[in-house]
């Protein structure tokens, strides 16, 4: 990690403003006072224009540049800024000292990218796809232009505070907790889009909540911890935890266990990364009492997504994961628009995975390419 130049952010630009990564970001910074100075979407313009009520931002980027006639009539002062080549201007022109990535899936990689080119001093991230794709060319990217990336995910904002309080030679292994999704206890044979969508414990966008019940989730986690922490695949295991407040625990050589417990709420970790290396001013608390703390052995029969995790331990090339990433996108996709069965979610992304040829990406536009690649591979897996 590199996150030792850090100062508190000031000020912010919010990629994915409009999703539920965003919105808790939007609050948070009204609860700490930090001005946020730019503002990016996709496409859903008209609810940005909602949430930034009396937040006075001046610098506007949407993805989707057909937007943009509307853009220009909804938002008439602010400085608007279109599609893909742009995002770095938009950065520069905001001036701001952090950005924030919540944008989903695999397209935040460019946004990743673009502040660390822009040498942006802190990048708080939420987008995990951007280390899952390009975990090694972003940590050195981020190295080199000085840019602390600070994790927004629950789990590894818990593992990142805990090894702040260790001493890194005395940890064995790092564990991060998933909650098992909807169907840890509920047997269902086949699932609809909303019995999957309706996740016990978060409120969170449709890819990752679909993720969660397959634990694809948490196999990209694993990857997002192996790159921000540099511990190898063997020493990153995960436990199911259903009552969501354990997020991360750290194990000791001498077999001791140090977890962060805390409230299932993503302002918290916002918040964390947003005060880094300060403690944040404001408070979630939670009550202990009455609760059961179970921490459960995953059951990779049942969640057959799992067994990717061995591959990881086998050692496998960079393409498998951009693989496992964009097959899953796809896959998850075709499940929401009622093309595939849930089942078939894992037999899809895993197949696509271990059948892509093995690559080292040297740039960004090489993993796109393998993206691509398994993203059409992937299609013609659904078109079956
Ligand atoms: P949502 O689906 O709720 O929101 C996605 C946001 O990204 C929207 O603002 C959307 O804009 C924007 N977006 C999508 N595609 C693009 C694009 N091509 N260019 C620019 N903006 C785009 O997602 P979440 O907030 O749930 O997740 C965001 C990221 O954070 C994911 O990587 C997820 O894995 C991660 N994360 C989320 C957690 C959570 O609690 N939600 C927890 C931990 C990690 P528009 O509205 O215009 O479509
Ligand atoms: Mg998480």
């Amino acid at each position: 990690m590199n996150a030792i130049r850090s100062e508190p952010t000031r000020s912010i630009f919010i990629f994915g403003a409009t999703g539920s990564i965003g919105r808790n970001a939007l609050d948070v910074c009204r609860r700490m006072g930090i001005r946020v100075v730019g503002a990016g979407v996709d496409r859903n313009i008209t609810s940005l224009k909602d949430i930034l009520q009396g937040l006075n931002v001046s610098v506007l980027h949407i993805g989707d540049e057909s937007k943009s006639e509307v853009a220009r009539d909804l938002f008439r002062t602010e400085r608007l800024f279109f599609g893909k080549e742009s995002i770095e201007e938009a950065i520069k022109e905001s001036g701001a000292d952090t950005v924030l990535n919540g944008v989903s899936g695999g397209a935040g990689l460019r946004y990743s990218v673009a502040a660390v080119k822009q040498s942006v001093p802190k990048l708080a991230l939420a987008n995990k796809e951007s280390l899952v794709m390009a975990g090694q060319l972003l940590m050195k990217a981020a190295e080199e232009s000085s840019t602390t990336i600070l994790p927004v995910d629950s789990e590894h904002s818990s593992l990142f505070r805990l090894l702040r309080f260790v001493k890194r030679e005395d940890v064995r292994r790092l564990i991060l907790t998933a909650s098992g999704g909807p169907f840890l206890e509920k047997e269902r044979t086949e699932p609809s889009p909303e019995e999957v969508l309706a996740h016990p414990l978060w409120r969170m966008g449709r890819r990752i909540t679909v993720d969660s019940a397959t634990m694809f989730n948490k196999v990209f986690e694993v990857v997002e911890a192996h790159h921000l922490f540099g511990f190898a695949y063997e020493r990153i295991d995960i436990l199911v935890h259903p009552e969501g407040l354990v997020h991360g625990l750290v194990e000791l050589g001498d077999g001791t266990l140090v977890a962060h417990i805390s409230a299932a709420d993503m302002r918290l970790p916002i918040s964390y990364a947003l005060a880094y290396p300060n403690t944040p001013s404001t408070s979630f608390p939670i009550s202990l009492s009455d609760t059961a703390y179970r921490l459960l052995k995953p059951d990779s029969e049942k969640f057959t997504a799992l067994r990717a995790l061995q591959r990881l331990r086998e050692g496998v090339s960079p393409s498998y994961v951009i693989a496992l990433n964009a097959a899953d996108e796809v896959a998850v996709n075709s499940f929401l628009e009622k093309r595939i069965p849930f089942s078939l979610i894992p037999e899809i992304v895993l197949d696509v995975a271990d059948g892509i040829p093995e690559k080292e990406p040297s740039s960004i536009e090489d993993v796109y390419n393998i993206d691509e690649e398994a993203r059409m591979m992937a299609e013609e897996r659904v078109g079956r």
